[in-house]
């Protein structure tokens, strides 16, 4: 039989009545994720997603790296199936795993009965097959307690299924089953890995990005775009909405006292997102703000920042270290592409001193010099929309 994929369920199994819905989101999510590597049969059982190719042309590989990005998974592991009889089970092992067996100096076997009629409990299951191992396998010690290599093998209702150690699933819950948020992007460290942290709990995301051209360079914009298909390896096809930021920065420049410059600045990437979010159906921003990070992310600066949005703002990275958002970001892949040494627009006309413990009303007394309304407005109408894919160029 051809070799296929166990994937097992995270989160979702402390579901209640609901369970059922977020299961057959997750199906769904996993079957138009394999779509790109042939045909594949998807199916849910005991907590398990069983994932089978259905011939040979299918790309087992490729489909087999789609599978750790995928929100809802405890773990993963490639498994072979076989007959539901010792002989068969150990030939499996033998074919299947002889490599790897080959390659370790210890072992043990590890059973799990599902099927109840099988015939042996899984210790005698454990025990039988073991032996079979070690007698074929002679240079192989067996340790139950720190083996070099663990042979699972579990006894489930169409057929047993042998394999290795398993991976580490991308946990979180189903895309789709959270809602929908619209990600603030930058080109920086920080706000791929918020957008993602919150992907990871089953929220559909969109991009906002400002862009102020010509301060910030095309190379930044692609940068931007580079990072948001980064991220749709794991929370699928989104739109980047490009905000030309340039007359709004410059207005505030030229009116506004110096030490709010980037508070004010803030506070209209606030309203400008709220309307495009909400024009995309999100109910909620992200933004990658960090406490004490910098100047604009005091308490006093944020509030007043955040109290320009007509959503609620989500910082998932808030109470995180530097070095956690950036084991992340290498983690997910997007560290290289935000190291890159393009500029951003929060880089431009920064204070000298910036406030850190702002005032809302003297922001807003300070923004009395501005026509807030038409500024956001003929920012919005330059917005340009870029979708983005994983599996293809921007376009
Ligand atoms: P990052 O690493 O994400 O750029 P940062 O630590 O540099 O974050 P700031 O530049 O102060 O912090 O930005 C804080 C947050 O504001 C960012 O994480 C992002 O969510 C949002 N933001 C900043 N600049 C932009 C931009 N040009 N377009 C869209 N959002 C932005
Ligand atoms: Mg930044």
């Amino acid at each position: 039989m051809n070799e296929m994929f166990l994937l097992k369920l995270g989160e979702i199994v402390l579901k209640g009545l609901n369970r059922h819905a977020f299961e057959n989101k997750l199906k769904s999510n996993i079957a138009r994720r394999m779509r790109p590597y042939g045909s594949f049969d998807v199916h849910i059982a005991q907590s398990t997603v069983y994932v089978e190719p259905n011939g040979p042309e299918s790309d087992v590989d490729g489909a087999w790296e789609a599978c750790h990005t995928i929100f809802g998974l405890a773990s993963i592991c490639r498994c072979r199936p076989c007959e539901k009889t010792a002989d068969a089970i150990f030939a499996a092992v033998q074919d299947y795993l002889g490599d790897d067996l080959n390659a370790a100096e210890s072992f043990k076997v590890e059973s799990k009965r599902a099927d109840k009629r099988f015939p042996m409990t899984s210790i005698q299951l454990s025990q039988e097959i073991g032996g079979r191992i070690h007698e074929a396998f002679p240079h192989l010690t067996v340790d139950v307690h720190h083996p070099a290599y663990t042979v699972y093998v579990e006894v489930r209702e169409q057929a047993a299924y042998v394999h290795g150690p398993a991976e580490p699933g991308a946990g979180g819950l189903p895309t789709g089953m959270g809602g929908r948020a619209a990600c603030l992007l930058s080109g920086g460290i920080d706000s791929p890995v918020a957008g993602y942290m919150i992907a990871k709990r089953g929220v559909e995301l969109e991009c906002v990005h400002f862009f102020s051209y010509p301060y910030t360079s095309e190379l930044a914009r692609d940068k931007v775009l580079e990072l948001a298909r980064l991220m749709t390896r794991y929370c699928g096809r989104m739109t980047v909405d490009i905000v030309g930021f340039t007359e709004i920065q410059e207005a505030i420049r030229d009116h506004c006292p110096e030490a709010y410059f980037t508070i004010i600045m803030r506070r209209f990437m606030m309203r400008i997102a709220s309307r495009v979010a909400k024009d995309h159906g999100c109910q909620c921003l992200i933004t990658g703000e960090n406490l004490g990070q910098v100047a604009s992310q005091t308490m006093e600066a944020m509030a007043v920042t955040g109290a320009a949005a007509e959503l609620p703002v989500f910082h998932p990275l808030i109470g995180m270290d530097k070095e956690e958002i950036v084991s992340i970001a290498r983690r997910i892949g997007t560290l290289e592409t935000s190291i890159l040494p393009y500029e951003d627009c929060c880089t431009v006309f920064t204070p000298k001193h910036p406030k850190t413990r702002p005032v809302l009303s003297e922001a807003e007394a300070a923004e009395a010099a501005l026509d807030v309304e038409g500024l956001i407005a003929r920012a919005i109408e330059n917005t340009e929309k870029v979708t983005v894919r994983y599996h293809g160029t921007a376009v």
